[in-house]
């Protein structure tokens, strides 16, 4: 259930979830059923260039869980992956990167480039899918954190025990790499940053036993995505979509790891004489423009000023005097393990 905070409402889901329609190993319902008992209030699914689920009916608002279906398309080297949602069709198997995210963009589809910072390169069996084509345009937004793919990056021979079996705890943080891209996109253009489960749940060898790295239920317990809506969310499925997909695209969106305690209850607002927003959101004027941050409990908390951090402190809410135009966001550490981490609020540009 979405909690009201203001003027405004906020929700938290799964993102980037596959099934038995390609290579998840729960199917849909059975999925559905464990969010609905993990309290996430939407699933997005992206099964591998299928949108069966949707044909099929099965998107839809089940009890207070919403549920879209979207699809993980990838380049016929099966390298950027990029989830699509609110998109027609799947588009074809043989387009370039550049070609599908101007399809998507042409369909006013929802895009996000799908782990984009894969570098790993210690284990064979699990090569990289990085995102390396910059040049296209169009998009949406990317993952600045995506829960399987930095369980592999950490992954080696030695530690595979410990991380098999606690999981949650071996997130650390997005990487440096991704959010000094996703600052730089921010500088001319809103560019959406999400967390994704990319929950599949694979039973990995594990010396002599078999063990399900992330069950669905784990994943839906840790990395989440939340998003701020002007009013409730509704109980006609469409309309709910639609608000999910605006959020989305306005960046009204924080992002959170709920190993280090539920982020609910976090804001990070602007105000000026004019203005009064919410992460994602633009103030017009620096000359009386501020900045709110509050936090559900004590935690250090970084203010990035167009990449770079401006203020660290410990505490459970600040207000910042801006002096600068530029994008601004918030993150919040427990100790040396990252907590939240705000979209940006635009300011002056
Ligand atoms: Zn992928
Ligand atoms: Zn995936």
């Amino acid at each position: 259930m979405g909690r009201k905070i203001g003027d405004w409402h906020y929700y938290s889901g799964a993102i980037h979830v596959h099934t038995t329609e390609s290579d998840g190993t729960k199917d849909f319902e059975e999925i559905v059923a464990i969010g609905r008992d993990a309290g996430l209030d939407f699933i997005m699914f992206t099964d591998h260039m299928t949108l069966s689920n949707r044909e099929q009916g099965r998107e839809g608002l089940y009890g207070n869980l919403l549920a879209v279906v979207g699809y993980e398309h990838n380049a016929p080297q099966d390298n950027h992956h990029y989830l699509l949602f609110d998109s027609p069709r799947v588009y074809p198997e043989d387009l370039a990167p550049l070609e599908y995210v101007a399809a998507g963009a042409a369909d006013r589809a929802i895009g996000i480039m799908a782990h984009p910072d894969e570098i790993r390169d210690r284990l064979p069996e699990y090569p990289p899918y990085p995102w390396k084509d910059w040049t296209v345009s169009g998009f949406t937004g990317l993952e600045i954190w995506n829960q399987m793919s930095e369980w592999m990056e950490r992954l080696t021979k030695y530690n595979k025990l410990l991380m098999a079996f606690s999981p949650r705890k071996s997130m650390i943080a997005p990487s440096d790499r991704v959010l000094k891209k996703w600052d730089e996109l921010n500088a001319t253009a809103k560019v959406v940053g999400v967390a994704s489960v990319d929950a599949h749940a694979f039973v990995q060898k594990v010396g002599f036993l078999r063990v399900q790295i992330f069950p669905y239920k784990v994943h839906f317990r840790c990395l989440r995505t939340h998003v701020i809506l002007p009013v409730p969310m509704s109980g006609d499925f469409e309309t709910a979509k639609g608000q999910l997909y605006d959020a989305l695209r306005d960046c009204r969106v924080y992002v959170s790891n709920m190993r280090w305690g539920d982020a609910d209850g976090f804001e990070f607002r602007g105000e000026s004489s004019r203005d009064a927003v919410v992460c994602g959101g633009e103030l017009s004027n620096v000359d009386d423009a501020q900045l709110y941050v509050s936090l559900p409990e004590r935690a250090t908390v970084r203010l990035v000023h167009n990449g770079q951090k401006i203020l660290q402190t410990g505490t459970d809410g600040l207000e910042y005097r801006v002096s600068q135009p530029g994008v601004y966001r918030v993150e919040a550490w427990k100790g040396r393990r990252g907590w939240i981490f705000s979209n940006h609020i635009r300011v002056g540009v």
